[in-house]
């Protein structure tokens, strides 16, 4: 009997079985592939998964392992310089490998105790009062009390459970690869910004040892089914830039489409769905990854919360509630992007105008906050604009407040030296600083670092504690 089954080790799927783990939540992760992922794409991280890692004591491996780019230009693709003032200690983008960035979570969930079945998927599940009874494609059935489907964008837990996934097929295929090519890079670069002044959706950028990483529109691309092959990367090459640049010895070649749709619910009784499997969307301004693991860390805490058994009695439902609208704003904002980078004249105009819009910084600073999640403010009722955000990591006397943050507990941070958590003290962390950087009182985080309080009254911080963290222990 497990705690929790997690179908699919992606991203989210890693995430997720890391954050119940903190909480000694037993987690069998069941994965369909027998290794890991091996062709290199390189992904970005944004502001906000960035904060996640270092709340986790995660962001050196990261570092270690990743590229640091400045975060202005993610929009469309629009250049533009850093907007001024973005909000975090970690304001750049982490462009990284994603084969890089799942082994490292599957490590993290590892180290803290998970257990990862590799080669064997989840084929079937029924679920009644107590539990779900998980199928594996070997046949197995395995117990558990909660099921999550992380199994990607084709989900099969999704599927299982009936649950829609409205939107919008995809209308725009793109071709992805990587590969040798036979001209100078002088040669190629010259070529490559003449063309992107129109092509938006074009690129070929050198990825080191001769390796250039290549993109190109899949227009009348042979059969969708059919992977592509080096000559459908030719032929679109010499269709935009009159020239295939000598390719040849690809590494791995990809398509993906634009199709965009998001899951009706995200829990039907004691099965959820988090990631892909939640959500689609084109990969441009590079958000997938980053809903996914965003998802996982919202949702790690609260059902690890039910089944230690102090939720209060909504708390599992805040998941979607917190995390529908998200990814309903991502998905919108990947279908504002996707037509800015169209071709015909219209949304070139429009292109044009925004253009000249994001010199405004507080424009630019607002688009970037978006793709980057740390403008996200959840819904936690009336209150200070700092209410229902995240909290920078910001100096605090033990050194820097993520720092105590790696537990994934809650933590209450008091300026006035005069409150407690009292009975609350096995979830809740406690750490007077009247020196910290703050301009309120105190702030209540959950362990996802969400302001859920802010005060300096006792009885209100019990409130609250109790409709975050439930009853006290004592
Ligand atoms: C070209 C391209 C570029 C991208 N660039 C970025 C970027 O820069 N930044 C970003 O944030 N995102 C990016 N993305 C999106 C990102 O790759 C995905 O959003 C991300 O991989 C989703 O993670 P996930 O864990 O939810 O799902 P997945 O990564 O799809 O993982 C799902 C896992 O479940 C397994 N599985 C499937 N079915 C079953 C089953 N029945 N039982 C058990 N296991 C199962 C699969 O084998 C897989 O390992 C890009 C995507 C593309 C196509």
């Amino acid at each position: 009997m497990f705690d929790v089954i997690i179908a699919g080790c992606g991203p989210t799927g890693a995430m997720l079985a890391a954050e119940l783990r903190l909480h000694d939540v037993r987690v069998l992760v069941v994965e369909k592939e027998t290794e890991p992922a091996s062709f290199v794409r390189i992904v970005a991280l944004h502001i906000r998964s960035l904060e996640l890692m270092a709340m986790r004591g995660l962001l050196e491996r990261f570092l270690e392992r990743g590229r640091q780019r400045p975060v202005g230009g993610i929009f469309a693709a629009i250049t533009k310089p850093v907007p001024e003032g973005l909000d975090s200690a970690y304001a750049y983008l982490l462009g990284i490998p994603q084969p890089v960035i799942d082994h490292l979570l599957e490590e993290h969930a590892i180290e803290l105790g998970a257990q990862v079945r590799r080669g064997c998927s989840v084929a079937g599940f029924e679920q009644d009062d107590e539990g779900v009874t998980v199928e594996l494609s070997d046949g197995e059935q395995l117990r558990s009390r909660y099921l999550v489907g992380c199994d990607g964008a084709r989900s099969a837990v999704r599927k299982l459970l009936g649950v829609g996934f409205p939107g919008e097929p995809s209308r725009t295929d793109t071709l992805m690869g990587e590969m040798k090519v036979g001209v100078p890079q002088e040669e190629i670069a010259a070529k490559v910004t003449a063309i992107s002044e129109t092509h938006k959706r074009f690129w070929l950028r050198p990825f080191g040892e001769g390796v250039y990483s290549v993109v190109v529109p899949a227009v009348g691309v042979s059969d969708r089914a059919e992977p592509p092959t080096l000559e459908d990367f030719k032929q679109q090459l010499r269709t935009i830039a009159g020239t295939d640049f000598g390719v040849h010895s690809p590494r791995w070649l990809s398509r993906f489409g634009d199709a965009t749709r998001l899951a009706e619910r995200y829990r039907v009784g004691r099965v959820l769905l988090a990631g892909d499997a939640a959500h689609i969307h084109p990969p441009i301004g590079g958000q997938g990854l980053n809903l996914g693991v965003q998802d996982a860390f919202n949702l790690g805490w609260k059902l690890a919360a039910q089944i230690r058994g102090w939720a209060p009695e909504t708390l599992l439902d805040t998941y979607q509630a917190e995390r529908h609208p998200v990814a309903e704003d991502v998905l919108d904002n990947t279908r504002a992007q996707m037509e800015l980078t169209s071709t015909e004249p219209g949304p070139q105009a429009v292109r044009r105008l925004l253009t000249e819009l994001m010199d405004f910084d507080e424009v630019h600073r607002h688009l970037i906050e978006k793709i980057t999640a740390i403008g996200i403010r959840y819904d936690f009722g009336e209150g200070p604009d700092l209410l229902g955000r995240r909290l920078r990591d910001i100096d605090v006397k033990q050194g820097h407040l993520y720092g105590l943050l790696h537990r994934g507990r809650g933590l209450l941070l008091d300026r006035t030296e005069r409150l407690t958590v009292g009975g609350w003290a096995d979830r809740v962390d406690y750490l007077a600083d009247p020196t910290a950087v703050l301009d309120v009182p105190c702030v209540l985080l959950r362990p996802d670092g969400h302001v859920a309080w802010i005060g300096d009254d006792q009885q209100d911080l019990d409130d609250h504690l109790s409709r975050w963290f439930g009853m006290p222990a004592n």
